[in-house]
């Protein structure tokens, strides 16, 4: 392909996009391919003569389309969303044309310092505390996923803990003294904390115990139960050291009680002393919510933790991939993941006056992922992403409120709470078993239907269903059409009308 094709297939790309996206509420949202399907569309090989772009392009609608679920649909309710707009695409084509896996400052500065320059400007814009800034001792990086943020920090708090309970020691001593660390290391998360920190302890080869939470907590996380699950751990000989805490919650968004967190942990690892305990914030989609000053005072006990994360990727307006890690100090990152091969040596990273963005994160190759986030801050400005979250909110108020005029079909579990709503369904007759049912029978056949796609979670043992009113393209209108097409699935289940 030359420039002057790709100026034409890219113009021709760029109006089939548009054209999906405003055509988008139209489209079933989730898709009901067969597994498999694609495979019996396409052929067995490559073509052997390149192909037209005109040909390629044709497949997209034919062969790619019915196999995706619609994400950007505002009929999706599902998950958290994962977000996109316009200035996030330009962000991922200039992105693409620059192709430069800017693992060192050298490999192309303007890579490292743009991500350096947008990561302080948002640490301020969601309130986080000046030592998570790179001009303190802190900074952020971008990483792929919340995921692979935890990843990274737990190796980095695993580290911390082993070199700072151990630094007494040498030789075949210390060697003994970390072999038998690390079988009894714990880290820790609540039993609502999402499925990514276990995972993260199973990569970093600790063990993982998780912390009750209860209904009256609101789901939670509170310094009690903390310090009872420290208390147990302890005696068994076991050393936590790691802990993640959440703003937002995969199942109900709730926010963990980090005041009495911050409390009990400087009872059992006071902060700043070997063998304190890391906090990681888990803030991945209602980080995003910390824009607008109402809820800003969440942040208030950060400067005790020593990580966050949130992605701009799910809430705020950014294409996949942009989780934007923080830690409080980087030299823990850098402990960590530092290693220095000759092939990487060069002048400006010996100097120490350039950060190397390879040693905050696990891969050596990096994207240029913070030109979207650049994009994204100055196309909406604050007050345009504050205005976007804010809208969400008012839906989720505004869904829970149908919900509410229907107390027959409906019942509230929580929220809504960033624009998440949890509820169930109940039924005059039978109890708990047979509202699960009903539950699980309306959850399932308004997905098979694909009107609408939501999602499904397990509170407090009881079944429920998920809204999640954040989409980027949600409306009212869309919110309004979810409660009727609940209610009358709802309706023809209670009614028998489904064999
Ligand atoms: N943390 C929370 C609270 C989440 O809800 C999710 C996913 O929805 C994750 C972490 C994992 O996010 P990622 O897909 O970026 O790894």
């Amino acid at each position: 392909m030359d420039s002057k094709q790709f100026k034409e297939a890219a113009a021709s790309a760029i109006d089939e996009i548009v054209n999906y996206y405003e055509t988008i509420e139209d489209r079933r949202v989730v898709s009901n391919v067969e597994p498999g399907y694609l495979k019996k569309l396409l052929p067995d090989g490559p073509p052997q003569e390149g192909e037209s772009w005109a040909d390629i392009q044709k497949d997209i609608e034919t062969k790619i389309m019915p196999g995706l679920t619609h994400w950007q649909s505002p009929n999706f309710m599902a998950f958290f969303p994962a977000s996109s707009s316009f200035p996030g695409m330009l962000g991922e084509l200039y992105s693409a044309a620059f192709t430069a896996p800017a693992f060192n400052w050298i490999c192309s500065p303007a890579v490292t310092e743009l991500e350096t320059v947008v990561l302080d400007w948002l640490a301020k814009l969601l309130n986080l505390p000046e030592c998570y800034l790179s001009t303190a001792h802190g900074g952020g990086v971008i990483q792929g996923s919340a995921s692979e943020a935890i990843v990274t920090v737990i190796v980095a708090a695993r580290d911390k803990y082993l070199r700072e309970t151990t630094s007494h020691l040498s030789g075949l001593e210390l060697e003994d003294a970390i072999a038998h660390k690390r079988s009894k290391m714990v880290a820790l998360g609540s039993e609502m904390a999402h499925s990514s920190t276990q995972k993260a302890a199973q990569i970093a080869g600790v063990r993982y115990r998780s912390v009750p939470v209860t209904k009256e907590d609101g789901f939670a996380l509170n310094g009690k139960y903390l310090e009872d699950t420290i208390k147990e751990c302890k005696a068994q000989g076991l050393e936590p050291f790691f802990l993640t805490t959440t703003i937002g919650t995969t199942s109900t968004c709730a926010v963990d009680d980090f005041p009495s967190i911050a409390t009990t942990l400087a009872k059992y690892a006071p902060p700043n002393i070997p063998g304190e305990i890391w906090v990681h914030v888990d803030a991945a989609y209602a980080g995003a919510a910390l824009v607008c000053p109402e809820f800003q005072h969440l942040t208030a006990e950060f400067e005790h933790f020593h990580s966050f994360d949130m992605n701009m990727h799910k809430w705020l307006l950014t294409n996949f991939d942009a989780s934007c890690l923080y830690v409080r100090k980087r030299k823990d990152l850098i402990d960590a993941l530092s290693i220095m091969p000759s092939y990487l040596r060069n002048e400006f990273s010996e100097s120490g006056l350039v950060t190397d963005y390879r040693d905050w994160q696990i891969p050596l190759g990096r994207r240029f992922r913070s030109l979207k986030i650049w994009f994204v801050l100055r196309t909406y400005g604050v007050k345009g992403l504050q205005a976007h979250i804010r809208k969400h909110i008012k839906y989720g108020e505004a869904f829970a409120g149908l919900l509410k005029t229907r107390p027959d079909i409906f019942e509230i579990m929580t929220g809504p709470n960033f624009a998440l709503t949890v509820f169930k369904i109940v039924t005059k007759e039978g109890g708990k078993v047979e509202q699960e049912k009903h539950t699980k029978e309306v959850y399932e056949l308004v997905n098979k239907r694909g009107e609408i796609y939501i999602t499904s979670s397990v509170v407090g043992g009881d079944y429920a269903m998920r809204v999640v009113s954040a989409n980027p393209m949600a409306e009212e209108r869309f919110l309004h059409k979810a409660f009727d097409i609940l209610v009358a699935t709802a309706e023809e289940i209670r009614d028998g009308k489904i064999k």
